[in-house]
């Protein structure tokens, strides 16, 4: 019996090659097309957010099934490019991180 030439592959170390796979491809500055890590079809597309100033997000979604991850920057990536800005995960952002800035315990009033 042969035995078989691929090698067991941990679900964690799957995980982030697939990711950093897609981070190269941004890099190199392919946004469209990329192969999902999860379904393995060239479904993945990249979109940024910059939903506040000092906030940079790059989004990958996959178009086949539920495979979506993001990036958070401190700054600027050099592959961010404002045609690829979605308004749809910018307002997804900004709702998430004023519930994280501004939430406060329930106040009652004399
Ligand atoms: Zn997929």
């Amino acid at each position: 019996m042969e035995r078989s030439d691929k090698p067991p592959l941990q679900h964690s170390d799957e995980r982030i090659s697939g990711y950093l796979h897609l981070m190269n491809e941004a890099l190199a500055g392919r946004f469209d097309d990329l192969q999902c890590p999860t379904c393995r079809q060239q479904a993945v597309s990249v979109w940024f957010t910059h939903p506040t100033v000092d906030r940079y997000f790059t989004w990958f979604i996959c178009a086949d099934c539920r495979f979506h991850t993001w990036a958070e920057h401190a700054e600027k990536p050099p592959f961010f490019s404002e045609d690829r800005v979605s308004t749809e995960l910018q307002e997804q952002d900004l709702a998430m991180l004023k519930r994280s800035r501004f939430k406060m315990p329930p106040q009652r009033k004399m």
